[in-house]
């Protein structure tokens, strides 16, 4: 079954398949030779999701999905959560972005966050959402060198290592984007059954 990421980001795209069946075949934009970026413009998480998904279903007239995720730290108010990637400027820097959350922090003692994904599926004309979270804390320190945004800050509950320190593998078996893909496998799987009883 063939569906369309809708993304360039490598990283998430190494995630997502470390998970999925074999018989979910998925295909980047970069790997569709396009290039050019989606606006992420909306005002909550769900609602850029959505518009990736519709986005690249309009220029592609094929099944696709398409994920946004928020960093959700309750000190701040939830922030960064929609601007997670353009935290510190339009540079799009996870350094930048990391250290502007460290210096907002300095002073707080509730350094609890959570990562929310939703991808929406976009489905022989119907569209589905399907969200993850994952609870944890800010760490005082940059720590690790595996992932990429925010993982070498963020302390999954339960754990003393950030998602940096942890291999693809560990961080994808219990992340926001995890879950956030089982369910989007669980539906797919039960679409595939009842169309085989049928
Ligand atoms: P996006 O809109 O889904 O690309 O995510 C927005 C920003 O959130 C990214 O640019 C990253 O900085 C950050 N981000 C998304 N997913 C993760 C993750 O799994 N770990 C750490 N940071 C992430």
């Amino acid at each position: 079954m063939k569906l369309i990421f809708a993304s360039h980001n490598a990283h998430k795209a190494s995630e997502i398949q470390s998970i999925l069946p074999s018989w979910i075949d998925i295909k980047t934009l970069s790997e569709l030779n396009y290039l050019e970026e989606i606006p992420e413009n909306e005002a909550t998480i769900e609602g850029n999701s959505q518009f990736k998904a519709r986005f690249v279903h309009e220029k592609f007239e094929q099944n696709c999905f398409a994920d946004d995720t928020g960093l959700e730290i309750s000190s701040l108010n939830g922030r960064p959560g929609v601007h997670s990637a353009r935290y510190a400027g339009e540079q799009r820097d996870s350094n930048d972005n990391m250290n502007k959350v460290l210096e907002e922090l300095a002073m707080m003692s509730d350094r609890s966050a959570q990562f929310k994904t939703v991808i929406t599926l976009y489905w022989e004309g119907a569209e589905h959402q399907f969200e993850g979270i994952v609870r944890g804390q800010i760490a005082t320190l940059k720590t690790g060198s595996e992932g990429f945004g925010y993982d070498p800050i963020f302390q999954p509950e339960g754990f003393s290592a950030t998602f940096a320190e942890m291999t693809m593998e560990q961080k994808t078996v219990i992340s926001h984007r995890g879950i956030a893909v089982q369910k989007l496998i669980n539906f797919l799987s039960n679409l595939f059954e009842q169309l085989l009883i049928i």
